[in-house]
């Protein structure tokens, strides 16, 4: 009697306090809970090993029996309020500090070892078991969190509705099968009776149902309320570096490091996104690819740091003509594209406006700086963003032919002066 109420009394404790750690995680960090996990492995093992207490109906438990199955709650609440990936990580934790241990015990046994002043001396032998049996364990635990989380939600199909079901059939399920590989290790290492199998298959039994209910409890009470504390001072500084260190990386990515331009990557889902936004609302849509002359000779002339500084100079020029809502990209070494809301022709004109303003830019004239741009815009016949570019990339391969220094769009004669492309029952063919 005395020792259910101990074996009770334990379970309470482990799990107020491991709960409490839990429920602050936002505060302290998971990494206190996840610590407070990995330290009990101690203590499940040695009590494991040595601890056997007796129960009522002259069973008897390993006194781990507590232990374990709190451990194996904890790491359920772990995957229902985390998720899978956060529970790999204590698993992961105590299998590869288990394997450090018996490392570390095998280079400890070489040591020349000193009696201490009252003659006794290191238990090698008891080290080698628990190792072995920590090793086990582990193994063991890697193989139940997969089961109980698979088992957890599986039985979601049929026990959504009973959240106390289906936590303590799988936590119930998952410690039998526990039980049967941890007295398979404890019969052959610690020679443990058969008894032990059945007392501490149903000490786990009862824990499962003491954990499952806390558990149930727990969720339910707890975790559903959001906490609120009051917040000092340093508290609204931490999250405003946060926000600021947050607001920053955003700024950042899909940007390109030199010209801080939006870069390739952002060039194909925006330049997407575009394509079907004007296709939708019938607003038109150019695409300007512009290209450096002679960048190459740039660089051998004048040094790769010189042409950095050129492609940079470029970037502001795209920067301060585009309008509200055109975006420019560095799309790779010396080329730039430039999405803007424009019929042809005035996106062929603003082409020509941002060559004028490369050539009349500060550096221009010692670099004798000059680009070529084709120009090419969503109509019937280009409704994805690879044929917009195809057919920018070929018209600025054709200023490129015939001269450079230019910016060519669609042949004179054939341009559409309006909505540069036409819903399907107004078609005036391009
Ligand atoms: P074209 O008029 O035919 O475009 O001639 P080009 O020399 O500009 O053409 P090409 O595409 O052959 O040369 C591009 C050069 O750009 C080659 C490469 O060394 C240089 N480049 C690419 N990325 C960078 C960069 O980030 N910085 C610098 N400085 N140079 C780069
Ligand atoms: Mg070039
Ligand atoms: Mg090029």
């Amino acid at each position: 009697m005395l020792n259910s109420i101990l074996l009770l009394a334990e379970a309470v404790l482990y799990f107020g306090v491991m709960v409490t750690l839990f429920r602050f995680r936002s505060r302290i960090g998971l990494g206190v809970f996840v610590c407070a996990l990995g330290v009990m492995h101690f203590l499940e093992t040695y009590l494991a090993s040595v601890f056997y207490v007796a129960l009522p109906f002259g069973l008897v438990s390993p006194g781990s029996a507590v232990l374990f199955s709190g451990k194996l709650v904890m790491l359920l609440l772990l995957y229902i309020k985390e998720d899978a990936a956060t529970v790999r990580q204590p698993i992961y934790g105590l299998l590869l500090g288990n394997g450090l241990m018996i490392g570390l015990v095998l280079l400890l046994r070489l040591h020349a070892i000193a009696t201490l002043p009252d003659g006794r001396l290191p238990d090698i032998g008891f080290i080698d078991e628990m190792g072995w049996l920590m090793v086990w364990g582990t193994t063991l635990l890697f193989i139940d969190a997969i089961l109980i989380i698979l088992l957890y939600e599986k039985l979601g199909k049929y026990l959504r509705k009973s959240p106390f079901a289906r936590i303590l059939v799988s936590v119930a399920c998952v410690l039998t099968f526990d039980q049967a590989g941890f007295f398979a290790a404890l019969h052959i290492f610690a020679d443990a009776p058969y008894a032990v199998f059945f007392g501490g298959w149903f000490a786990k039994m009862i824990a499962a149902l003491i954990f499952s209910a806390m558990l149930v409890a727990y969720l339910r009470w707890f975790e559903a309320r959001q906490i609120v504390v009051p917040r000092g001072l340093s508290d609204i500084f931490d999250t405003l570096t946060y926000r600021e260190r947050y607001e920053a990386l955003v700024k950042h990515v899909g940007r390109d490091g030199l010209t801080g331009l939006l870069h390739r990557g952002s060039f194909e889902t925006d330049g997407e996104a575009a394509v079907a936004a004007s296709l939708r609302t019938t607003k038109p849509l150019s695409l300007l690819i512009i290209d450096v002359d002679h960048f190459k000779s740039i660089n051998d002339r004048f040094g790769h740091a010189e042409g950095d500084k050129v492609l940079k100079s470029i970037a502001a020029v795209l920067t301060e003509a585009i309008g509200e809502g055109d975006q420019a990209f560095r799309i790779g070494g010396e080329e730039f594209a430039v999405l803007c809301s424009r019929p042809h022709s005035v996106a062929r004109l603003f082409g020509e406006s941002i060559r004028h303003a490369v050539k009349a830019s500060a550096i221009a004239s010692k670099f004798n700086l000059t680009v070529s741009a084709g120009v090419s815009t969503v109509s019937d016949s280009t409704r994805r963003l690879a044929d917009l570019f195809a057919l920018a990339d070929q018209r600025l391969y054709k200023a490129k032919l015939t001269g450079r220094d230019r910016v060519i769009g669609e042949p004179a004669g054939s341009e559409n002066h309006g909505a540069a492309w036409t819903t399907p029952g107004n078609r005036t063919g391009l």
